[in-house]
């Protein structure tokens, strides 16, 4: 079979390195395309230039090279409905309808959700206005508050405020030019870890956990990221724990959504607050995380082509459940100085297979080759995997991996998986 993968990033590199392992299932893998890709996708796939906005363009070219399954790796084409555009076409694609990737692009029809659901999350209110958020606050809330904006801001569009005078001025950015979809909601006290479960609309069926770190500084400090590493699994997410996540979150959501006629078909990605009455839902993200991807893909000794294909198709249900190593994976983020700011383009990135050869597996994720050179083209650069029999071996093994690269221009945090060490 063809399979057509669209993103750029290091989770499409991990999702590429998987879906290649599928040439030794059947009906196995012919070809893999992917558009854009990265220099390192480039030694697994065929690039190609596809616009994912030019929804007729991928049509078109699924049909001339035959391909069997699409997957959409990020979250953009999925809220601008690709995904609708090749089911019309009768294509099997992974990912969801535009409808069902709302999970994702809007905070208050999640909320909403979750509330004729009985899903466990954060207290919250949608508010449209300055006045209407004034009210909420006096009525409702009591400090540390969250305030989102409602839409996709990657992680910038929250703020959790610990004073008025900060709550004030979350407020102020936010309805700086009027009117504004906004939702206020209650603070959450606990741990964060991410569970992924792979959905057909009806069937589950669970992928896997991770936790990762999403501050820029070492000890969790500093600014926000895309993500600076993590590890897979998530030790504080216990089998009972995700029973629970998926009895009282995910099973509801993918019921409620069927109920609703906007079936969920793709990947759900529930970011979990695991509080002292139990997990409670922060956000669902419609695709796979990145750097997740990198260990969940360490870890899955599936068939991706197979299992992507039976999501696609409505067959989960026919599947066995998701085999996964007892090993650890982690994954460390090597990323462009200046990172999250105004990252520094154009730094050259030396000793891959150096890094392979101290047992690494590394994920291109901002790389271009320039005069047959790697350098650095974006925020987050490499994500350097490794895995080991458990957390500190998989942590030792990929940071001697990461220590065999010379990028001059690059930084890291060396203290990835650092809060389940100190445990
Ligand atoms: P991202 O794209 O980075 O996932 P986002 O814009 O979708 O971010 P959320 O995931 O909802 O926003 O929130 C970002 C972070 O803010 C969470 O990972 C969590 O650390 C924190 N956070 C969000 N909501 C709450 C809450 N109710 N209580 C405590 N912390 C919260």
């Amino acid at each position: 079979m063809n399979v057509l993968l669209l993103g750029s990033g290091g989770r499409e590199h991990a999702l590429a390195w998987k879906l290649v392992q599928s040439a030794s299932f059947s009906p196995g893998l012919d070809t893999l395309y992917a558009a854009p890709g990265n220099p390192g996708i480039a030694s697994l796939a065929t690039l190609v230039r596809l616009d994912a906005t030019d929804h007729a363009s991928v049509v078109a070219f699924v049909r001339e090279k035959a391909i069997g399954l699409v997957v959409i790796g990020p979250e953009a084409p999925l809220v601008d409905g690709l995904a609708d555009s090749l089911r019309a076409a009768a294509i099997p694609v992974f990912g969801p309808s535009r409808a069902a990737a709302q999970l994702e692009g809007s905070k208050g029809f999640t909320k909403d959700l979750c509330a004729r659901a009985g899903i466990p999350t954060a207290g919250y209110v949608r508010v449209a206005s300055r006045a209407d958020a004034d009210i909420a606050l006096t009525r409702t809330f009591s400090l540390p508050v969250v305030i989102k904006a409602d839409g996709l801001a990657a992680g910038k569009g929250v703020v959790i405020a610990f004073t008025r005078a900060e709550t004030d001025a979350a407020l102020d950015a936010l309805f700086a030019d009027g009117e504004a979809e906004a939702v206020i909601e209650e603070f959450l006290e606990g741990e964060e870890a991410s569970l992924f479960v792979l959905t057909d609309g009806t069937t589950l069926m669970p992928f896997g956990s991770a936790q990762d770190h999403k501050r820029v500084g070492e000890g969790d400090t500093g600014p926000n990221t895309g993500g600076m590493g993590a590890y897979s699994p998530a030790p504080v997410l216990t089998a009972a724990l995700e029973q629970r996540a998926l009895d009282e979150i995910v099973a509801p959501t993918v019921a409620a959504m069927a109920a609703d006629g906007i079936p969920f078909s793709g990947v759900l990605y529930a970011g979990l607050m695991l509080t002292a009455q139990g997990p409670k839902l922060i956000e669902y993200n419609a695709r796979f995380g990145d750097p997740e991807t990198q260990v969940l893909m360490m870890r899955f000794e599936g068939d991706l082509i197979a299992t992507m294909l039976a999501v696609a198709e409505g067959r989960l249900a026919d599947l066995p459940p998701a085999r996964f190593s007892d090993a650890t994976a982690l994954t460390v983020v090597m990323a462009a100085e200046g990172y999250p700011g105004t990252p520094k383009a154009g730094g050259a990135i030396i000793g891959l297979d150096s890094a392979r050869a101290a047992g690494g597996t590394v994920f291109h994720a901002g790389t271009r080759l320039e005069d047959g050179g790697l350098v650095a083209a974006g925020g987050r650069v490499l994500a350097v995997t490794a895995t080991g029999d458990d957390l500190a071996s998989a942590q030792a093994n990929a940071y001697r991996a990461v220590e065999a690269i010379d990028f001059a221009e690059g930084f890291y945090r060396r203290d990835i998986g650092w809060r389940e060490l100190t445990r």
